[in-house]
């Protein structure tokens, strides 16, 4: 349990960004549905039989699938995924978005949707254990499959994510710290563009967002709370005046 006067200001959490991670899609199945979503935080934990772990938070569809079917996957993605697909396996659900639509996939052994695009290899397991940890469960599984897809492709640390790729981290992920408020500048110019800081997306007022019944000549801070990037799925809150 964690104290009800736990309080994480006291803490420098920017040390945690020195942790090393990789950067993976972990998916799963239902029946005839599949889904994932980006998480860095697969990692073996027994040699033999080779075991591994994964953190995923409670409220992810990917999450339900893993509980449901028993079976999870880990597509390890590689450097060059573009920003695009890191935006689309991390911040939109799978609830209200098919993520695989357009993606080159193929089912693995257990069924699990494996990634065959920008992916340097991929794993399988069985579930044989879940660990309840506040907000996430720790899934933990015997790899029953693995392979690599493309050994000329570099794996993408967290770290190349984040300075490289100027990659964000959505509020569901394990090992989110919440920015600083002060560091979203508002513009007061109505007509101001803004950029989403995960795909280059430009949210131009003049033209709107007319797919998404955004009429043109709407401000950005007029747009609904719960308008996402059309490109990528990106809340409001990952994007900066252009
Ligand atoms: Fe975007």
């Amino acid at each position: 349990m964690i104290d009800a006067d736990y309080n994480t200001e006291t803490l420098e959490l920017e040390s945690l960004f020195h942790l090393s991670y990789g950067m993976c899609v972990i998916s799963s199945k239902h029946g005839k549905q599949i889904n994932g979503c980006v998480v860095n935080t697969v990692f073996q934990i027994v040699p033999e039989p080779p075991m591994v772990a994964v953190s995923v938070n409670k409220e992810a569809l990917t999450h339900e699938f893993i509980e449901k079917s028993g079976v999870f996957a880990a597509s390890i993605l590689s450097e060059d995924a573009p920003k695009t697909y890191l935006g689309r396996f991390g911040f939109r659900s799978g609830r209200d978005f098919d993520k695989f639509r357009e993606t080159k996939y193929e089912p693995g052994r257990t069924g699990a949707p494996i990634l065959l695009y920008e992916t340097v290899s991929c794993i399988e397991a069985e579930l044989m254990h879940s660990i309840d940890v506040h907000t996430h469960t720790l899934f933990i599984g015997k790899v029953v499959a693995c392979r690599t897809i493309d050994e000329t492709k570099e794996p993408m640390t967290y770290r190349y994510y984040r300075d490289v790729k100027h990659g964000r981290t959505p509020k569901s992920a394990a090992t989110y710290i919440q920015k600083s408020k002060t560091g979203l500048k508002r513009s007061a110019k109505a007509m101001q563009k803004y950029r989403c800081i995960i795909c280059d997306y430009i949210y131009d007022p003049a033209k709107g967002d007319p797919e998404n019944n955004i009429e043109p000549g709407t401000s950005f801070d007029d747009l609904p709370d719960d308008w996402v990037c059309p490109d990528c799925g990106a809340g409001k809150d990952e994007f900066e005046p252009a």
